[in-house]
């Protein structure tokens, strides 16, 4: 739980060996990178050792957290060895606005932590007592339950897609929002011609390249977990939501027209 506001912008290394708090002004430019980015790996080249040594993960603000009501927190998680960042383990948290109110609130710009704390009740990573459960309760091993109630976000055979942006657009088609809600006033023939031109032009050419040719599909980083639910498209990882917004919901049907928006609100965190 952080209390209380910081007199100057800082970051809080938290490890097994205990918490230092920095003051380190938010970087939003760097190398190549902007906004959450630029900070993030500003972070991990100047503080490497820490990285390093405690096999550390930063969650940082953007831009968006120091101007705005809704900023959110992103992380993206990083190789410390290489210096680099993963791909498509980056996880945003923005519902309430959480990097406003980190920034904005308590003027800490970033965390970073890392380190062998031991989870608080062990049974939450013991496998063995988890499969007994499961096969009490399921009469089926962990793996399989897991695998059957994340179908969605892995794959799901019967829809040749997976994922929140592969499955939601043939899933819910004309009851889709669109042209900023507008969409509910348009009688359901219109909609689904709409639908049509949606699925045609922006999810296709999502699929075709993350489902048929190049099977690019990735974790978020909790390496334990087997629903490898990022998809990422040449790089960038693809969900519904900032896809959505910056797509079909603003009269965008043209999916590589949206990449570089979402890219940019990511930066902008
Ligand atoms: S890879 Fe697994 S743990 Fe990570 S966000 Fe996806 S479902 Fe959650």
């Amino acid at each position: 739980m952080i209390t209380g506001k910081a007199r100057r912008p800082t970051v809080i290394f938290l490890s097994s060996d205990g918490i230092e708090l920095r003051s380190i002004d938010p970087v939003f430019e760097y190398g190549n990178y902007h906004g959450a980015y630029a900070f993030t790996k500003y972070l991990l080249d100047t503080y490497r050792d820490f990285f390093v040594k405690y096999n550390a993960r930063a969650v940082v603000v953007g831009p968006a957290a120091l101007s705005t009501y809704n900023g959110a927190l992103v992380s993206i998680d990083v190789n410390p060895i290489k210096g680099e960042f993963r791909l498509g383990a980056e996880d945003f948290a923005a519902r309430g606005g959480p990097g406003t109110a980190l920034a904005m609130g308590h003027n800490v710009v970033g965390l970073v932590a890392g380190g062998t704390h031991k989870a608080r009740y062990a049974k939450v990573n013991d496998m063995e007592f988890i499969n007994k459960l499961m096969i009490e309760s399921f009469k089926k091993p962990f793996r399989q339950v897991m695998d059957e109630k994340t179908i969605k976000y892995r794959f799901d055979p019967s829809m040749g897609t997976g994922g929140t942006f592969g499955v939601n657009y043939p899933h819910y088609r004309e009851l889709l929002p669109l042209f900023g809600y507008k969409s509910i006033y348009l009688p359901r023939e219109v909609r689904i011609q709409h639908v049509e031109a949606i699925l045609r032009l922006f999810w296709k050419p999502f699929n075709d390249e993350v489902f048929v040719r190049s099977k690019s599909w990735y974790n978020c980083g909790d390496f334990g977990c087997s629903v490898v639910c990022k998809k990422v498209w040449h790089g960038k990882k693809v969900d519904y939501e900032p896809f959505h917004a910056m797509g079909p919901f603003i009269g965008n049907y043209i999916f590589e027209e949206a990449v570089p928006l979402v890219d940019l609100i990511d930066q902008y965190a």
